[in-house]
């Protein structure tokens, strides 16, 4: 039975974590930044010597075929892979994991002849973390780019999408050339750390995902009224900063209460105006984020918080405005990916446990063009986000070699 190189991958896990590396541990590597290009152009070089063909499209995807050198419907790929893109000071196995264990499959596949039917690919998709645009690349590739945005896409900072990628060497305005043909794609299996405890906790080396949640982030603004924080009596003041408080505070306990059990919510953005100590907040803004793998508890979920922020408004007489920010919908992973996965491990002689996945991934785009599917290895302490987030090398070992047999049934 053909096997992966643990020491060859985790050689590779090691040598893409010095690009952005950071002096404590972990690492930075924005989408588009300089420690990205480079890592890119390593990631080439590894492909290459790994005996794939390597390109790199017009939204900054990385690919590294083996029997195909392009996307042709003519002949449907198997396609794995992830990102080598992280959020700032995130930990190395956040993507990477899935990029390097996915060249490292195609490199046995290729040394060891296994048969296969379909080409194979291993992508690197570029922005997954968001800091111009979320899950950016995966977007572009499966059509799900909104072009009418492109010019005005920027991070956090203010740095436009255009400005980043130009400095890279790409148009971003030509990101939507990035589209795969129709039916290019034969099925999608993507590896990845699961980033939270369940697996750790329940002993299980290998998760199988059945659905990536949709997250809903909406700003939601209680504008109240400006006054003297010291003159004005108590009864008489429109806090708009007390309303947002306590619209977090209750939206979080609707969730909770009223959600499928798998609901999360999030306030992670806050702010006061005009926010100083003298002035009664005139207005309380905050970003209310949920996730939820059930497309129809998350729209029934999103009206009840809409019609919680009038309550609370009205209520504190103030007034409310909800925009929504970004919405994805909850992506079903394929029966037939999660069963050749769950043979793949027992082949192995793997327990694996259903689980959804509560993060977002760049195969809840694939899962809208093709058959799309996710293995999950266990994270230490269920820590990611941060730079300290790891897993054990035997995880490793066992996740990377479900995947390589996963992608040799697939391909068969
Ligand atoms: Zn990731």
């Amino acid at each position: 039975m053909a096997t992966i190189s643990l020491p060859r991958l985790s050689g590779r896990i090691e040598a893409l974590a010095r690009f952005g590396a950071l002096p404590g541990g972990g690492v930075t590597r924005s989408a588009w930044s300089p420690q990205h290009e480079q890592a890119r152009a390593w990631l080439l070089d590894e492909m290459r010597a790994a005996g794939l063909a390597p390109w790199v499209d017009a939204a900054g995807n990385v690919f590294g075929g083996l029997g195909m050198r392009a996307f042709d419907a003519a002949r449907p790929a198997v396609v794995t892979g992830s990102h080598i893109d992280t959020v700032p000071e995130g930990g190395i196995l956040d993507g990477a994991l899935g990029v390097l264990a996915g060249l490292e499959a195609l490199h046995v596949i290729r040394e060891t002849a296994s048969s296969h039917t379909h080409p194979l690919a291993v992508a690197a998709w570029s922005d997954e973390e968001g800091r111009y645009g979320s899950l950016f690349g995966s977007r572009a590739f499966c059509g799900a780019l909104d072009v009418g945005r492109l010019p005005d896409m920027a991070a956090a900072d203010g740095e436009r999408l255009v400005d980043a990628m130009a400095r890279a060497g790409f148009d971003a305005l030509r990101a939507p050339d990035a589209q795969a043909p129709s039916g290019a794609v034969a099925a999608y299996v993507e590896l990845h750390i699961e980033q939270g405890p369940r697996l750790e906790e329940a002993g299980i080396p290998i998760g199988v995902v059945e659905a990536i949640v949709g997250v809903r982030r909406t700003r939601v603004i209680f504008i109240g009224q400006a006054d003297h924080a010291g003159t004005t009596p108590m009864e008489r003041r429109r806090d708009g900063f007390l309303a947002a408080a306590e619209f977090a505070l209750k939206a979080r306990d609707l969730v909770v209460k009223r959600g499928s059990g798998r609901s999360v919510t999030n306030v992670g953005v806050v702010s006061v105006h005009p926010g100083v100590s003298n002035i009664v907040p005139a207005r309380g803004e905050l970003v209310h984020e949920m996730r939820e793998p059930d497309p129809a508890v998350l729209d029934r979920l999103a009206r009840e918080c809409t019609t919680l922020a009038r309550r609370v408004a009205r209520r504190r007489q103030v007034q409310v405005e909800l925009r929504p920010i970004s919405a994805t919908v909850p992506a079903p992973c394929a029966p037939r990916v999660q069963a050749v996965i769950e043979a793949a491990a027992g082949d192995l002689g793997l327990a694996t446990q259903h689980m959804y996945s509560a993060a977002g991934h760049d195969a809840q785009n694939l899962a809208a063009i093709t058959d799309a599917g996710m293995i999950f290895i266990p994270s230490k302490g269920g820590r990611s986000h941060r730079v300290d987030e790891m897993s054990d090398w035997d995880a490793i070992d066992r996740g990377a070699n479900v995947l390589l047999h996963t992608l040799i049934a697939l391909a068969r």
